[in-house]
């Protein structure tokens, strides 16, 4: 596993988190996005070399609406970068953790990810996500 790509955060209002963040970080979030399949509204700040995820629910069967009635707005999940999802979800799936996906799927900011049980890993959801690099020749 590589650096952590991104803090993720389970928020209850985006717009209103999204002003909020832009005070603490000093910058608007650089990108928007919805992940329909996810049941999310995303946003992305950059903080120097590290980003933070807004994560919002659009629909109430959504992971993040369970999350927010559970727990309540807080940090959701932390991120790592990978190089090869594939080759470490194999890895790690040996090593015995639970993957909540065994195949990658395409998640916000251009990314395919994937997660781990928080079970497996103290109670701490992990993301892994590989940058989708653009396909030469298209
Ligand atoms: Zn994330």
């Amino acid at each position: 596993m590589d650096k952590i790509e991104h803090i993720g955060i389970a928020v209850k209002n985006l717009e209103a988190s999204n002003q909020l963040f832009a005070k603490l970080l000093g910058v608007p979030p650089y990108k928007m996005e919805e992940v329909a399949s996810e049941g999310v509204r995303t946003s992305f700040f950059e903080s120097g070399p590290n980003k933070v995820e807004l994560l919002e629910a659009t629909s109430a069967d959504s992971p993040i609406a369970k999350f927010l009635e559970k727990r309540g707005e807080g940090i959701h999940h932390i991120a790592f970068a990978v190089e090869d999802i594939v080759s470490e979800l194999a890895r790690l799936k040996k090593e015995g953790f639970q993957l909540l996906n065994e195949i990658p799927k395409k998640g916000a900011d251009n990314k395919l990810v994937a997660f781990l049980h928080p079970k497996g890993t103290n109670g701490v959801l992990v993301e892994l996500c590989q940058e989708i690099k653009a396909k030469e020749g298209r």
